[in-house]
């Protein structure tokens, strides 16, 4: 097998060859089995050896795979492709010795897609800086409205190999993908695809922002129907530059979704109403009404942004504008995303533990007015200026809890010095309750108490999850108390 053959979009026979699989864990392991099943000879490395690791491989040595623990930089002898984890840096030694080796590189997305049999479903794509899962998850009520068989797979749900590779039969896939995936699936041809926003992210993995960015837009390469972007997105690159950059296949369109009233190939929002001025017939004289903004839950500026975008992917496969109506209003967001919590005395308890970095945080934030704010975390060398400099005018108060608190509050003292902040100068598992009865005395009739860290949970959670469950239990301890 020459690196030619491996590189080219073509059906590909894995009968006999030496394929190394990058990385243990979520991908890893399934890769590594589906590999083996189709007769590749499979090594898998692994950087680290500790004992998960070591029972993965013991299971997958009893397979007869080989496992190298504790080398992930060394290129196996004889080795004709690379199945990556995706987030294995592109500057790690082992990607420089395959380049050296004319040895081809696929991440998790990759070997997915070239696995698809002759009959596959399509994909409809999304990514984006936030708000990924949300409308992926949207598309597929909007799709299954339709009648449509489809899962939402990717970072969610069914995982993509088994969406290729698995018993059930789907017409078409909702797919999640990020800039790691995008990165290592240089052949994947979505029928349509959305970048929902861009916002600096994960810039130590990619190394620049415009590489972040261009990953982002590989999503559009290649798509035959439309890509999807955002309208009101302008910062550079917008969404519209990527679109501008890809190359993709005869008559596919450039789609916008945008909160204001939309312009012709546009879908956006007038007087309460979700509307298509896309994928309708003489798009310059028409519009078809789709749903209204109360059907979409919750109803937050970002949220109905997503729902647009759903909205446009599905439309673009052809779904019925009822459809789309029906299946926004079947959705409900998973926990953690904007999630009420309670009423406390008049007072709103609103649980976005999901906002982990400041984009996300300034899209809830927008969402409420005025707002008493818990923040803090691990900031993952974030800045707060912008975030505050823009929130601040809805800001009742803040309580800062975590590692990096620091840093918000300094920016709070630059961009909003009038406001009241409450610097929890804790990392004990306790603190979250502490930072509720605080947010309590801040708050008043009418507020919103909002839980938008801006920042990572793991200096004091396993994860956001368990930071949103131990905001919400504080948030129900308050609310029992007073009887
Ligand atoms: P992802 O899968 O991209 O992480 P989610 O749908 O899980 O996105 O949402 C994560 C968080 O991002 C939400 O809790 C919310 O704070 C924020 N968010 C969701 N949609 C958007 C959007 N369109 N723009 C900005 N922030 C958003």
């Amino acid at each position: 097998m020459g690196s030619g053959q491996v590189t080219s979009s073509e059906p590909f026979d894995f009968q006999g060859k030496h394929v190394t699989v990058a990385g243990l864990g979520v991908s890893g392991v399934p890769a590594a089995k589906a590999l083996h099943g189709l007769g590749a000879s499979v090594t898998v490395v692994n950087d680290g050896a500790d004992e998960r690791a070591r029972a993965q491989a013991a299971d997958l040595e009893a397979l007869g795979m080989t496992v190298r623990l504790g080398d992930g930089d060394t290129l196996p002898e004889g080795t004709e492709l690379i199945v990556t984890a995706p987030g294995w840096k592109p500057d790690k030694p082992l990607f420089a010795a395959a380049e050296q080796a004319g040895v081809p590189v696929w991440g998790d997305v990759e070997l997915a897609w070239r696995l698809r049999g002759p009959d596959a479903a399509d994909w409809l794509a999304v990514t984006g800086t936030n708000g990924k899962t949300t409308t992926v998850q949207m598309l597929a009520s909007i799709l299954k409205a339709a009648g449509l068989r489809t899962a939402a797979v990717g970072n969610i749900g069914v995982s993509l190999l088994d969406a290729v590779l698995g018993e059930e039969r789907y017409d078409v896939l909702a797919v999640e993908l990020s800039s790691y995936q995008l990165h290592w699936a240089p052949s994947l041809r979505a029928h349509s695809a959305a970048v929902l926003n861009l916002a600096p992210d994960h810039l130590d993995w990619h190394g620049s922002m415009e590489a972040y960015a261009a990953d982002k837009g590989r999503i559009y390469e290649g798509n035959r129907v439309a890509c999807v972007y955002n309208v009101d997105a302008t910062d550079k690159p917008s969404t519209e530059d990527l679109v501008r950059g890809a190359d993709v296949e005869e008559g596919c369109r450039a789609v916008g979704f945008t909160l204001g009233t939309p312009g012709p190939s546009q879908l956006g929002v007038v007087e309460g109403l979700l509307v298509d001025r896309a994928f309708v017939e003489d798009r310059h004289k028409n519009a078809q009404e789709l749903a209204e903004v109360g059907d979409v839950n919750p109803p937050a500026p970002h949220n109905i942004a997503n729902a647009l975008a759903a909205a446009a992917l599905a439309r673009a496969y052809g779904v019925p504008a009822r459809a789309v109506r029906d299946g926004l209003r079947a959705f409900t967001p998973d926990a953690h995303r904007i999630a009420h919590v309670a009423d406390v005395d008049g007072v709103a308890w609103v649980d976005d533990s999901k906002a982990t970095n400041t984009h996300a945080a300034e899209a809830s934030l927008a969402a409420y007015e005025p707002i008493v704010w818990i923040a803090g975390g691990l900031a993952k060398g974030a800045t707060f200026d912008e975030l505050v400099a823009k929130s601040a005018k809805r800001l009742r108060g803040a309580v800062l809890i975590g590692a990096d608190r620091a840093l918000i509050r300094e920016a709070l003292a630059r961009h909003a010095p009038q406001v009241p902040v409450v610097d929890l100068d804790r990392t004990d598992t306790g603190a979250m309750r502490a930072a509720v009865q605080e947010a309590r005395r801040l708050a008043q009739a009418g507020d919103t108490v909002l839980l938008a860290p801006a920042c990572a949970s793991m200096d004091m959670f396993a994860n956001y999850n368990k930071r949103g469950d131990a905001f919400a239990d504080a948030v129900r301890e308050l609310g029992s108390a007073d009887g």
